[in-house]
């Protein structure tokens, strides 16, 4: 399983007015990697996930998948505010995740039912979105993400909204599910801790308009805890990453250097 996006840029607007959010980005993503994008806000990390899923067109350059009829691979895509439908329950809500596949109602419950486990909800079942604590319904998101499985696995600052306690144990639930359900994925925060927890290897992002400027490989083996960000490997890793963000958000506040 594999893509590259080549040479890709996005404006949005036309002409003078246009905002040109991403130029020149191209990388590659193979197996069942974990990879990561890093950038400061706005530098078009969204804009890049909704070009791999195919949800926007790039403006310029393409992305290409190395399915053999070239068509594009399934991907599922979880955001920050888990877009669950307020009048579907937790079993409903996960199930929806195979609605555009062929599978039977009963099956995609059955299905559903077995993600809902894995993330801890299991009592939680008959319970809609308002019932739950923003973790929760975070879980709810990532086996709907899951259970679809997606041949890419797009994740949009997904713990972004967060306490800091409950972003470190959803972490963990995520690398866990991830360990037992290997699949391609490519995750966008601005958090480089979560980056160097989570990723094999992280590309960190400019902004305006967004570019990649540097490729880091993360070196520790997996499964992995907390331990090691106490490493001396995650210490230049985070000064490699702040060298490049610092400077990009002293310019967005117009801080002198
Ligand atoms: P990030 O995810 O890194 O915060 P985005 O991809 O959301 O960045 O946005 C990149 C840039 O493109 C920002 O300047 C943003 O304001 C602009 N942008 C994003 N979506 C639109 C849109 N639909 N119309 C116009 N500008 C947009």
């Amino acid at each position: 399983m594999s893509f590259a996006l080549h040479e890709v840029a996005k404006a949005y607007g036309h002409d003078r007015r246009a905002t040109p959010a991403l130029a020149g980005v191209s990388f590659a993503a193979r197996g069942a990697e974990f990879l990561t994008i890093v950038g400061p806000s706005g530098c078009g990390k969204t804009t890049l996930l909704k070009i791999i899923a195919g949800l926007i067109a790039p403006s310029a350059g393409r992305v290409a998948f190395d399915d053999p009829a070239g068509a594009r691979l399934r991907t599922s895509l979880v955001f920050q505010d888990h877009g669950l439908l307020p009048w579907y329950d937790v079993h409903e809500n996960v199930a929806l995740g195979l609605r555009f596949q062929d599978v039977g109602r009963a099956e995609a419950r059955e299905r559903a039912r077995h993600f809902i486990v894995q993330v801890g909800l299991e009592r939680f079942l008959r319970h809609h979105p308002h019932e739950l604590s923003i973790g929760m319904r975070q879980r709810v998101g990532i086996a709907r993400a899951f259970v679809a499985d997606p041949q890419i696995l797009l994740l949009d600052e997904p713990f972004g909204s967060l306490d800091a306690q409950t972003k470190l144990v959803l972490q963990q639930e995520l690398l866990r599910i991830w360990q037992e359900h290997r699949k391609l994925v490519v995750h966008v925060t601005h958090d480089i801790e979560e980056a160097i927890l989570l990723s094999d290897r992280i590309l960190v992002m400019s902004g305006r308009p967004g570019r990649i400027r540097e490729e880091i490989r993360v070196p520790f083996a997996r499964p992995r805890d907390l331990g090691v960000l106490d490493t001396r490997d995650a210490a230049d890793i985070r000064r490699r990453i702040w060298d490049i963000l610092e400077e990009e958000v002293r310019q967005s506040l117009w801080v002198p250097q």
